[in-house]
């Protein structure tokens, strides 16, 4: 892919309507609205982001421009947490969990999908093709076969061997992790001002098998409303399911909330059920339809990804 003409930054946190040089005001002259198609996604992936940004900006419409980024994730070999290299759950199996919303407030998910690569497409498949908003496992694996997905296994040799290596050391035990979190949660704003989001991961490393996060759950790692905006999760699935983090977000917004007080919200909904600091990593970031995003974690170490008026920047997170 020819990323390269995108201009990469770095920047820090901060208030990111400042960062894009062409902003117009709204109807109610406080509210900044951010010219042009955006695409945000979680963590540092670049390639991801840009694949997004490019699509954006060739005219295709939001859902298809975030599922382009996650697939460059899903492909991705040494993100050992979504895709294509992810890590297998206690049994030695890769198992994938995807969502997508669109801007119409449809949407589909697959759960515990083994031997497809691309499971966000996947999940828009059973959006557009079938009754059915969630397809599991070998019903879904059967579906993707009926569309002629290639069947691919995900296990890795480097992941086999850190997983053989983890079975000596943890006895089998699944862990709690602050820093290996990749899930790909994207947003994207299109020409026409729609808003529509992916999220894609193989979930906790080790996890027990069967186990789903919130990356496939509509409302947990993703939420879309097109009048307002959208949010996505990554870390610690169990405790966003707990408290249904990105729809809390998007109605919080909805109740004149900007991203950002959104964002801590939600993550203060979840700290509060905790005593002392959290062993784990959550992270949300939000973009509303005025183009003004939104980010915080539990931890240091999340970052964002954010494309704009063809610049393609990566933003850290300041933790709550
Ligand atoms: N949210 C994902 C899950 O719980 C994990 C992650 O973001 O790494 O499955």
């Amino acid at each position: 892919m020819k990323r390269r003409s995108f201009i990469t930054k770095v920047a820090i946190a901060g208030s990111l309507p400042s960062l894009a040089p062409k902003s117009l005001f709204g109807q109610d002259k406080s509210t900044p609205v951010i010219d042009g198609p955006i695409a945000v996604c979680t963590w540092n992936f670049k390639d991801a982001n840009a694949a997004a940004g490019k699509a954006l900006m060739k005219g295709e419409d939001a859902l298809s421009a975030a599922i382009s980024a996650a697939e460059v994730e899903e492909e991705n070999i040494d993100n050992s947490t979504v895709g294509l290299g992810g890590t297998p759950d206690r049994d030695g199996r890769v198992t994938l969990d995807a969502c997508v919303m669109d801007h119409n407030g449809n949407c589909g998910a697959v759960l515990a999908v083994e031997n497809v690569v691309h499971v966000a497409a996947l999940a828009q498949d059973v959006m557009e093709k079938t009754p059915h908003v969630m397809l599991a496992g070998h019903g879904a694996e059967q579906f993707a076969r009926s569309l002629n997905y290639p069947s691919t296994p995900l296990l890795t040799a480097e992941r086999k061997k850190a997983w053989e290596k983890w079975k000596h050391e943890a006895r089998y035990q699944p862990i709690i992790n602050i820093e290996n979190h990749d899930t790909i949660g994207v947003l994207c704003r299109d020409k026409a001002g729609n808003i529509s989001g992916a999220c894609s991961t193989s979930g906790l490393g080790y996890k027990m098998n069967g186990r789903i996060g919130d990356s496939s759950i509509i409302g947990s790692g993703l939420f879309i409303d097109n009048q307002v905006g959208g949010a996505v999760a990554t870390g610690m699935g169990e405790e966003v399911v707990k408290t249904v983090g990105s729809f809390l977000i998007v109605e919080l917004m909805r109740q004149g909330k900007t991203p950002q007080e959104a964002c801590d919200e939600a993550i203060k909904r979840i700290l509060r059920k905790q005593v002392g600091k959290s062993n784990f990593q959550v992270a949300y970031l939000a973009l509303d339809k005025q183009g003004n995003i939104g980010a915080r974690s539990i931890h240091e170490g999340f970052s964002y990804m954010h494309f704009n008026n063809n610049i393609n920047q990566n933003i850290n997170v300041q933790p709550i």
